[in-house]
């Protein structure tokens, strides 16, 4: 069993009452917020800022929605409505282009997610963001031959804490970008990516989730593991650091 936070913590950790008074005059000047803090408070860690309660508090919102749950086990293969999806986004040309240049005819969906071809448990393994149109040479080459490389392009990811649509891919057409659950995409914020390294996870969260560090900013710092750390300077758009000294995410600010 984890352990719970108390949920004032959950939130950046003043070291003094001037720090959290200096913060809050900086939100109030940048002028970009709707949100303004009321108060500050004092626990056992710091100082606070307290923000008016949202509309939305009760139900704080997953980041970017996935496939629904499924009861049963997951269709053996790809469902043909995703499949159809596969096909307006690649024309029906190969997205992971390693041999072909993202010249040739996309065969069939390669999971991006899984040690080898057919994907994973997860519920959204056959997401479009967990899939690729990928030409028969590439589709195996990502699978048994390539696989470091293709992780390092996010054509492969690791299973673990960060999830597909989370994790930049170098698309054959598009570029660097994050793929969608609904066949969109769009582009990788920069710091997320670089030649020669893993594409670091993007956590996607509107202005007043990243002030308020609550919903899907909250939610991946549980995921991610930082949730108990102790404390954090209050987080921007970009590359996010934990108190505990570690960068697990790149944060992007998206619209609500
Ligand atoms: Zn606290
Ligand atoms: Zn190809
Ligand atoms: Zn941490």
């Amino acid at each position: 069993m984890k352990t719970k936070t108390p949920t004032c913590c959950n939130k950046a950790t003043f070291a003094s009452e001037e720090e959290a008074r200096r913060y809050w005059e900086r939100i109030k000047n940048l002028g970009v917020s709707r949100v303004l803090p009321t108060d500050v408070e004092q626990c056992m860690r710091g100082w606070h800022l307290v923000f008016p309660p949202s509309e939305k508090e009760e139900k704080p919102r997953k980041p970017l929605k996935r496939t629904k749950p499924k009861k049963t086990a997951r269709p053996k293969g790809v469902p043909a409505a995703v499949k159809r999806i596969l096909v307006r986004r690649s024309g029906g040309v190969c997205e992971v282009g390693l041999s072909c240049g993202g010249a040739s005819e996309a065969h069939d969906p390669a999971h991006r997610e899984g040690k080898k071809a057919g994907g994973t448990r997860a519920e959204w393994s056959n997401s479009p963001a967990t899939l690729l149109a990928a030409c028969r040479r590439d589709h195996r080459l990502i699978d048994g031959v390539e696989v470091s490389a293709a992780e390092r392009l996010g054509l492969k990811v690791r299973s673990g804490v960060a999830r597909p649509w989370e994790i930049p891919v170098k698309h054959a057409r598009f570029g660097w970008v994050l793929l969608d659950d609904k066949g969109g995409h769009r582009p990788a914020p920069a710091g997320s990516y670089a030649e020669g390294r893993r594409p670091t996870p993007v956590v996607a969260c509107t202005e007043r989730e990243l002030i308020q560090q609550d919903g899907a900013f909250a939610e991946a710092m549980d995921r991610y593991g930082h949730l108990q750390c102790p404390g954090w300077s209050a987080p921007v758009e970009g590359l996010f650091t934990c108190g505990c000294g570690s960068s697990p995410f790149v944060v992007q600010v998206v619209a609500s």
